[in-house]
């Protein structure tokens, strides 16, 4: 059974919305990314209806997939971006993102992309420290430019998701911490060419239950009470991405339902709310499509080896991520329980140990699911294996919207001085 209801099996094969995946791996070759239009669109969809009642802006956040199709697609139903970078900011612009939809996270922000954000017009900049507000200031008054900003807190809560996925907690480096926050935003509104506009929180990511939104939420609308009466003039409530997915049976509060936690605890403030999903607008709108190589029979133990790997996707040895891995042909009734593993020469290439799959021999096409978020974005050539083609699907089209390099563009990228 598969968790992603827009990679359905039809007569035994799984699909892409209406396209069959063995085709899509026919034409293109394993190991590809797959990911569903329909589902990208509808994941947005669902955040805008949570939000209908307020003055919201969606800014999907680039970093969780950054392809210039998906930017796209998200731009034309009206998304804004979040950013953590120049590069990301070049990218939502070429897709079609406005400017005036950006908001630009990130704790090292360098002074070259602080004055192209400038120049580009972007709504909001969310400073993460002291420093920041300085740099961000100095180049503004260069530019003659006046620099929007929000001061990302610390609201010291524990997000209860995996460590280094959690950024809310005092001894984590983003952000002011809440008790500083006061005289940070003192600090702001005291610099030239700085408009003080906005609260800014993102206290983590896979986050699977309310709570800890709840408790973040109630304690910056405290805070807005307080920097009003400061004399602060907030009118925007950026409060982050984070909201988790199903990747095996994690049972996740609807888009609504987030939204109503958030709404209760911050509509009557009156402030533009802005929310920053990835995950949960990518996640399960992708598969990763992969081969088998050899089934290979060790002392104790059955692996099915892959030809993708953990350069391919880091999710499992780098956070010990569970993804669903399933047959994309779903006929055969064994099963069989394997250590799934990768190419690479790295133990940590293993992507599941004792995982019961449908029986497989070499050649088998397998997903590894719940790939579209963190997944091709993550990726690297080591082991000089190629990044993984991405094909994007709507109905019963597809296209590759990231071809596979060729070994000639990858070695040639290299450059061997004269003196070697
Ligand atoms: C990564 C990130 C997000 C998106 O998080 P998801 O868990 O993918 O929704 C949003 N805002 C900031 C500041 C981030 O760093």
């Amino acid at each position: 059974m598969s968790t992603q209801k827009h990679f359905p099996y039809v007569n035994n094969k799984m699909f892409a919305e209406k396209v069959d995946l063995s085709n899509i791996a026919h034409h293109v070759g394993t190991p590809f990314y797959c990911y569903s239009n329909t589902a990208i669109r509808q994941n947005f969809q669902a955040y805008e209806h949570a939000f209908s009642s307020q003055d919201t802006l969606i800014c999907y956040a680039v970093k969780a997939n950054g392809n210039q199709a998906v930017l796209s697609t998200l731009a034309k139903i009206g998304s804004g971006a979040d950013v953590v970078s120049m590069g990301e900011i070049l990218r939502a612009r070429a897709a079609g993102i406005p400017a005036e939809k950006i908001v630009y996270s990130g704790v090292a922000k360098a002074e070259v992309e602080i004055e192209y954000a400038l120049n580009e017009g972007i709504f909001q900049f969310n400073v993460e420290s002291e420093p920041e507000l300085e740099l961000i200031s100095q180049v503004a008054k260069r530019l003659d430019k006046v620099a929007a900003i929000a001061i990302r807190i610390n609201p010291d809560v524990c997000a209860n998701t995996h460590a280094k996925i959690s950024t809310g907690k005092s001894e984590n480096k983003f952000g002011v911490p809440i008790s500083k926050a006061r005289l940070a935003y003192k600090q702001a509104a005291s610099l030239p060419n700085i408009k003080v506009q906005g609260v800014d929180v993102h206290i983590g990511s896979q986050l699977t239950e309310l709570a800890p939104f709840q408790e973040a939420y109630q304690r910056i609308a405290q805070l807005i009470v307080e920097l009003r009466s400061d004399g602060h003039d907030i009118s925007v409530v950026d409060i982050g991405g984070g909201l988790g997915i199903t990747y095996l049976d994690e049972s996740i509060p609807s888009k609504q339902a987030y939204a109503d936690v958030a709404q209760a605890q911050l509509s009557h403030l009156g402030c533009k709310i802005v929310i920053e999903p990835g995950r949960s607008l990518l996640g399960n709108a992708g598969v990763l499509v992969s081969s088998v190589v050899f089934v290979k029979t060790g002392e104790e133990r059955q692996f099915l080896i892959l030809d993708v790997g953990m350069n391919d996707l880091v999710r499992p040895s780098m956070y010990d991520a569970y993804h669903e891995i399933l047959a994309v042909d779903n006929s055969s009734t064994e099963l069989k329980t394997y250590d799934v593993v990768g190419p690479v020469c790295e133990t940590g290439d293993t992507f599941a140990k004792a995982r019961t799959v449908k029986e497989s021999k070499s050649g088998d096409l397998i997903a590894i699911m719940s790939c579209g978020a963190y997944g091709a974005v993550m990726s690297s050539t080591y082991n000089t294996r190629m990044l993984a083609p991405e094909v994007m699907v709507k109905e019963n089209e597809f296209a590759i919207i990231r071809q596979r390099p060729s070994y000639e563009a990858v070695i040639n990228a290299d450059n061997v001085p004269s003196w070697v």
